[in-house]
């Protein structure tokens, strides 16, 4: 048998008519930058997050510096972050300019710590970047708490984290912006790049629509400079075919979930995802904690069982940040989970003998006398 970590043609195959009819009425109106399509898919996301508006983008990662742009930040000024994240959250500050100041990440859930982004408060800071890894929010209540006494905006790296809800919020509605990534193998993946910014604040809006297609006001008519960073009408239409099952997947992942954890959780040395019940986890990837967690992934691999390290250098210690001065031991929880942790196949079509398949593997890497 053979598992792949995820598997988009088992998904495209049951929608295929719907996004192909969708991606022909594209074609038909030759409208290829924003346009109805990507203002309607605006409201849906807005909708479905909880939030006022919705700013289309080229990508997540454009969500995010748009963000940081529309804030204003730059040279001098620190944005608090995880080093535990795809690489874009902090490239964003540091092409600003900015600083990534980092606090450690909480061992259980991977998410960034609020008693070590309390500690990395000082006058300097401009922005707190929080990010829901996984599929799961970080503690946001003491972490908007804390950015409220001190006036400091939050900004929420929402992009694996979709319709994930913290104590009945919505990812992406709790600060004062959500950066979604509509890379294909997000929960809600486009046919190419895409993004979105949910906010509650008009004002930033439609700052946010302006610097996305160069800053200008009216038609060559700039007060400021922006990028050219639009969504297009063909992942708008293949986006607004997916939203309609979002929900459904997401649950499908979050069954698969349960069943990975009932199996590998009696497993001794183990760690399965740990998550509040307040909160909905909706697994864009679910982690294990391991020991000898290299020899595993190497054993699984040649299992033909898909699985895949998230993420093996913290972005503390990636070269290109070095002039940050950050050192080893800065973010030890950070550092460990770098070196202990596994992503498994989680996607919604998974069918249950290839998750047998893959749990029966893991165990029998554990207890190869196939001891209880
Ligand atoms: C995917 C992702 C991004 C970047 O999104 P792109 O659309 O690939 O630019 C940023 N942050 C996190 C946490 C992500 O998972």
């Amino acid at each position: 048998m053979k598992v792949k970590l995820l598997d988009l043609t088992a998904q495209y195959v049951k929608i295929r008519n719907e996004v192909m009819e969708a991606v022909a009425e594209v074609f038909e109106s030759q409208y290829f930058i924003l346009g109805p399509k990507v203002a309607e898919l605006e409201k849906r996301v807005a909708e479905y997050c909880g939030t006022k508006d919705a700013v289309g983008v080229a990508s997540g990662s454009d969500a995010i510096l748009l963000c940081l742009m529309a804030l204003g930040i730059g040279t001098g000024d620190e944005v608090i972050t995880t080093p535990y994240t795809f690489f874009s959250t902090v490239s964003s500050i540091t092409r600003l300019g900015a600083r990534p100041v980092f606090a450690d990440i909480d061992p259980e859930t991977y998410n960034i710590d609020p008693s070590a982004v309390t500690n990395a408060i000082t006058d300097r800071t401009k922005a707190i970047l929080v990010v829901h890894l996984y599929g799961q929010t970080a503690d946001m209540d003491p972490i908007l708490k804390a950015a409220g006494t001190s006036g400091i905006p939050v900004i929420e790296d929402s992009c694996q984290a979709i319709g994930a809800e913290y104590r009945g919020r919505r990812a992406g509605s709790m600060g004062l912006a959500g950066c979604f990534s509509f890379f294909p193998s997000k929960n809600l993946g486009g046919a190419g790049d895409g993004g979105m910014i949910t906010t509650g604040d008009e004002e930033l809006a439609e700052h946010l629509r302006r610097l996305r297609n160069h800053g200008g006001r009216e038609r060559y008519c700039h007060d400021e400079v922006g990028i050219n960073s639009r969504l297009d009408a063909v992942q708008a239409a293949v986006l607004l075919v997916k939203l309609r099952y979002l929900d459904a997947w997401s649950d499908g992942r979050i069954g698969n979930a349960a069943r990975y954890d009932e199996v590998l959780g009696c497993i001794d040395g183990i760690a399965t995802p740990v998550v509040s019940e307040e909160n909905r986890h909706i697994y864009n990837q679910y982690v294990i904690r391991v020991p000898r967690r290299d020899e595993l992934r190497s054993f699984l691999q040649d299992s033909d069982i898909g699985c895949e390290i998230y993420y093996p250098v913290p972005l503390h210690l990636q070269k290109c940040f070095s002039f940050l001065g950050g050192a080893e031991g800065d973010c030890p929880e950070a550092e460990r989970a770098a070196l202990e942790t596994l992503a498994l196949p989680v996607f919604t079509e998974l069918t249950p003998e290839m998750q047998e398949y893959a749990a029966g593997k893991i165990a029998e890497f554990y207890r190869p006398d196939g001891s209880e």
